[in-house]
């Protein structure tokens, strides 16, 4: 099916893709394509204009500044999942990345598109909310940071304003004594999380643990964090008791949807399985890293 008529704009630099989306009406931003298109082409979606930003310089590349990595909103997918800084820094995302779709969609799909678009089954959503990323969004009267927790909020819903492009992701790099882990039950045709775990532990010398931020994707509407889950694991250390108990907490706060992957009780159980398996091997990464 093809999409309705839309007239195509390819701006180059940000202050013009803002005046652009300031400008004209039912304007819709074109990343990687890989949610809009197919939104479109099943009459989803029917912007009457697409702005391209992939002719704007300077979103895309992953680059340090101190402690933070900043990841430019139109990195894509494979970017993120090839970079030796990612992977050495906050290897967390880089194996995320590696685990969206398959290789056409980690080429084309951007960070900043899947953040934007919010998806519920979204895989990025989950360790962006576990490494405390912030998000940078540049409208009219400037930039403007979001914590990711602030971000998303609720069903293909984030704090992004209408007249704003989201242009980069400002995550911290892990300390010493981090480990993170993403791990998924993926849907069997698209690979998108059923239900999707990310769990960043800190492990102080003597090993126990002394920070841990978990979150939840796929199950519910939005991803969210994993407060229960979090507080089951501080002050402990994280050996496969105090894990298996704090996992006992991961489908708590989950709005969790039933359909036609799995009903309420068989979701909320994989949460409570992939957030044991996620933090007991984030936990193996974090003695590694001591
Ligand atoms: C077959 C298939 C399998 C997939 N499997 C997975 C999977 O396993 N896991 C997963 O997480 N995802 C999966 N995806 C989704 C894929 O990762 C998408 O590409 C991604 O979610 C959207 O990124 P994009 O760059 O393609 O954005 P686009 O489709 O271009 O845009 C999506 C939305 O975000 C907005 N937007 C984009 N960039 C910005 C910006 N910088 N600022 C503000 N708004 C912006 C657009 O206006 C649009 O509303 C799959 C997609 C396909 C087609």
């Amino acid at each position: 099916m093809y999409p309705a008529a839309f007239e195509y704009h390819a701006p180059t630099t940000v202050a013009e893709a803002l005046d652009l989306l300031g400008r004209l009406e039912d304007a819709k931003l074109l990343a990687g394509g890989h949610s809009l298109v197919p939104m479109m082409r099943l009459r989803l979606a029917r912007p009457g204009h697409l702005i391209d930003l992939r002719k704007v310089p300077g979103l895309a590349g992953i680059r340090e500044e101190g402690s933070t990595l900043v990841i430019g909103a139109m990195t894509t997918q494979w970017e993120m999942e090839s970079s030796p800084l990612l992977q050495a820094r906050c290897p967390i995302l880089a194996e995320t990345a590696s685990l969206v779709g398959d290789p056409q969609v980690r080429n084309k799909g951007t960070i900043g598109g899947s953040l934007a678009h919010a998806d519920p089954a979204a895989d990025q959503p989950a360790p962006v909310l576990a490494v405390e990323a912030e998000l940078v969004c540049e409208g009219p009267r400037g930039r403007r940071t979001v914590k990711a927790e602030d971000w998303f909020q609720g069903l293909m819903a984030t704090a992004l304003r209408d007249d704003e492009i989201l242009v980069e992701v400002r995550v911290p790099a892990f300390a010493a004594g981090t480990g993170g882990c993403y791990m998924k039950f993926p849907h069997p045709a698209s690979r998108y999380a059923v239900v999707g775990v990310a769990a960043v532990v800190t492990l102080d010398r003597g090993g126990v643990c002394a920070k841990a931020v978990v979150a939840v994707t796929g199950p519910g509407t939005r991803a969210v964090r994993a407060r229960g889950v979090e507080a089951g694991l501080l002050g402990k250390p994280l050996d496969a008791g105090s894990v298996e108990a704090a996992a006992e907490h991961a489908a708590e706060g989950v709005d969790v949807q039933a359909d036609l992957q799995g009903s309420v009780e068989y979701k909320a159980h994989l949460c409570r399985v992939f957030a044991r398996r996620a933090i007991t091997e984030a936990a193996r990464r974090a003695q590694a890293a001591r």
